[in-house]
């Protein structure tokens, strides 16, 4: 996961959203360095996804839920690094799970956003060129990955992610559930296209239709972008 997240950190760094190179926070001496994370910026005001996604919904989730990944993140990755100076690891467990839960979030919601993109300006339709065959070629065709995305979206137990995944050993496309932000994943993968299907993403607009925000997110996916991530997640 480690490699994945730092692929997926390069990916956003090469379409140019420097809010999100992250800098080098202090970490106390013998430590080692750590990272400031950092929210990064939408490149899209909050409702440029309307009417399938409400602005309201995107404000809170990005400045308020993205944001506490963030420092939920920051805070486990300082409290790592004040470990590895007292080398007092009683908290290992605690930390360790603290890293995986709010690093996972902070990932997911960055790849999150730059997956959307306004309907008919970047959003929706379908994917092109080497995304598209790829596509065919592992799921039969796009209607039949499009129906096992959406039901592994509809089908997480309780909050959670459907993501599009690229396999590196086989070269294979996979779609794979995550609950929370880091449970049911696998490893050598690298995330692609997610969508978010915790109850925040949705529900001041779709209430418990989450299938209603399913069907509506499709039209605000922005493919051009999904194959930016492929064409990174191959090199
Ligand atoms: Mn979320």
């Amino acid at each position: 996961m480690e490699l994945s997240r730092r692929k997926l950190l390069a990916g956003v760094a090469a379409v140019g959203a420097a809010s999100f190179i992250p800098a080098r926070a202090n970490t106390p001496e013998g430590a080692g360095e750590t990272t400031k994370h950092e929210l990064p910026k939408l490149l899209y005001g909050y409702d440029a996804l309307e009417p399938y996604i409400d602005a309201r919904t995107m404000e809170l989730h990005h400045s308020k839920h993205h944001s506490a990944y963030v420092a939920g993140l920051n805070a486990a990755e300082k409290q790592l690094a004040a470990a590895r100076a007292s080398g007092d690891f009683g908290q290992i467990q605690h930390l360790s799970r603290q890293a995986a839960f709010h690093g996972g979030g902070h990932f997911l919601h960055s790849l999150f956003w730059r997956v959307m993109a306004p309907a008919g300006k970047g959003g929706g339709g379908e994917p092109q060129g080497d995304l598209s065959q790829k596509i065919i070629r592992d799921f039969g065709s796009f209607s039949a990955f499009q129906k096992q995305f959406s039901a592994a979206a509809a089908g997480v137990e309780g909050s959670g992610w459907a993501i599009l995944h690229y396999r590196r050993a086989d070269k294979r496309l996979l779609v794979l559930q995550a609950e929370n932000q880091q449970k049911l994943s696998a490893w050598g993968i690298e995330p692609l296209l997610a969508i978010d299907v915790w109850e925040h993403a949705y529900y001041l607009k779709y209430q418990n239709k989450r299938n209603d925000y399913i069907a509506a997110w499709w039209n605000v996916v922005n493919w051009p972008e999904v194959a930016r991530n492929l064409e990174t997640a191959m090199k």
